[in-house]
């Protein structure tokens, strides 16, 4: 097709879907300047594609790989295959890797529960952390928490900058701190998402005074951002969720813990039993899901990252303020954009919603979830319930009325999805387009 003839059939589709004229030329507007950005982002894709093609391939993934086993699941070749290629990829000495681990949280707990002993402490240097932890910890009051065993809880903030605290870091660590948890996304809050390098000279510093303190790393929504994990710069636990950036969307549930032999083995024998370890846990029907979803994994979150980039390009435009902002480098695929008021932030959600593959008919509208203060509004359209890897937006409603938005299988998927968020604000007479 000619050029001319290209855009007139994508004019003629993006008006299909409810795009009109304006809002394409100001997203075509906008994409023109990132083109170099792209091309990074690209080049960082092509390094982590043969990162994962190198581990499947010198792990020897066969076609055996691919069948499932049933029952107690022992000698599972492709559930241990995928361990290896894990392990290979994060350059750790085993993984963990399971449909067993049922989210994100379960994986972290997991982590925490099996590495920590009764009289221990566990430190966070890097402030609170992630909302769902606090049960697990027992920072709020919770059954089963780490509190409930004599697990203690200790914490330096960052400072007012981003910055470490390390005099009140080195002050914090003593002869009990067994295990530091580092959150290396910003997650809810509005704090800079640590950068692999950054969170080297943490270790390095944590280290430097207590070499035997395991430091571990949530890893959520940082696989794949950059060409290094962080257990390339000394963690000694990494931690994820499959349906975030490594499941690559395709994955439909499950958790990866990947370090230490020791570590691993600790949490293998809390997932199942002593004496069983990582010897059961049938893989039943999974394990091609959970290959090929890591095999796009590089690619989707590129994808994502494109789709941070330009929203945080075209709401600036706009007059919003992002977080990240648009020009600032990424560690992670969430962006957050402040809206200003609830009804831009239902309005963007709805236009999130307004372009999934599924349940694009019905309007999200903000209700009282457990454990938050405020009513939240969430968009997701995702073929895996609740999967945050898949174009996905959420907001508090409260001050400042900021929307979360992340994800994006594909970026003509994320790119359409935002410019919809734009068209909805327009029609609404929210904003204009200059
Ligand atoms: C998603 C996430 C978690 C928890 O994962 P769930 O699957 O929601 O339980 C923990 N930490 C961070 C930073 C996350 O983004």
């Amino acid at each position: 097709m000619k050029q001319e003839e290209i855009r007139k059939t994508k004019e003629q589709a993006f008006l299909s879907l409810g795009i009109d004229r304006e809002v394409i030329e100001f997203g075509a507007q906008v994409l023109k300047a990132l083109e170099e950005r792209f091309r990074t982002i690209d080049e960082i894709a092509e390094i982590n594609q043969a990162r994962v093609l190198h581990a499947m391939q010198k792990a020897r993934v066969s076609e055996a790989c691919l069948l499932g086993t049933s029952g107690y699941g022992y000698n599972d070749i492709g559930r241990d295959t995928l361990e290896q290629v894990y392990a290979e990829i994060f350059h750790t000495e085993d993984a963990l890797v399971r449909p067993q681990i049922t989210c994100g949280t379960h994986a972290l707990a997991l982590s925490l529960m099996s590495n920590l002993r009764p009289g221990d402490e566990l430190l966070s240097p890097v402030g609170k952390p992630y909302d769902t932890l606090e049960e697990v910890i027992g920072i709020r009051k919770s059954l089963g928490s780490l509190a409930e065993y004599g697990i203690t809880y200790a914490q330096v903030d960052l400072l007012p900058d981003g910055g470490f605290d390390y005099p009140g870091i080195r002050s914090a660590l003593n002869e009990r701190t067994r295990l530091v948890t580092i959150q290396r996304s910003k997650g809810y809050q509005t704090r800079p998402t640590l950068s692999v390098e950054r969170i080297g000279e943490l270790i390095a510093f944590i280290k430097g005074f207590r070499p035997d303190t395991l430091c571990m790393l949530d890893n959520f929504y940082g696989e794949f951002v950059e060409t290094t994990e962080p257990s390339d710069v000394g963690a000694d636990l990494v931690v994820g969720s499959l349906i975030k950036n490594p499941g690559g969307g395709l994955a439909p549930i499950g958790g990866y813990l990947t370090g230490k032999k020791i570590c691993i083995e600790n949490a293998a024998r809390r997932l199942t039993s002593p004496g069983l370890g990582k010897e059961v846990g049938a893989s039943l029907g999974i394990l091609p899901a959970f290959y090929q979803g890591l095999f796009l994994a590089p690619t989707v979150t590129a994808s994502a990252l494109k789709g941070a980039i330009f929203a945080a390009s075209l709401y600036e435009r706009l007059g919003f303020s992002c977080y990240p902002d648009a020009e600032a480098e990424r560690f992670d695929i969430i962006q957050a954009i402040t809206l200003e008021t609830p009804e831009r932030v239902c309005a963007f959600c709805e236009g999130i919603q307004a372009a999934a593959p599924v349940d694009a008919h019905v309007t999200p509208t903000p209700w009282d979830m457990p454990g938050y203060d405020a009513p939240v509004i969430m968009a997701a359209g995702a073929f895996i319930s609740g999967s945050s890897i898949e174009l996905s937006a959420d907001g508090p409603m409260k001050p400042p009325y900021n929307v979360y938005f992340q994800g994006g299988l594909t970026w003509p998927h994320a790119k359409l999805g935002i410019l919809k968020t734009v068209q909805n604000l327009k029609d609404k007479k929210m904003i204009s387009i200059a």
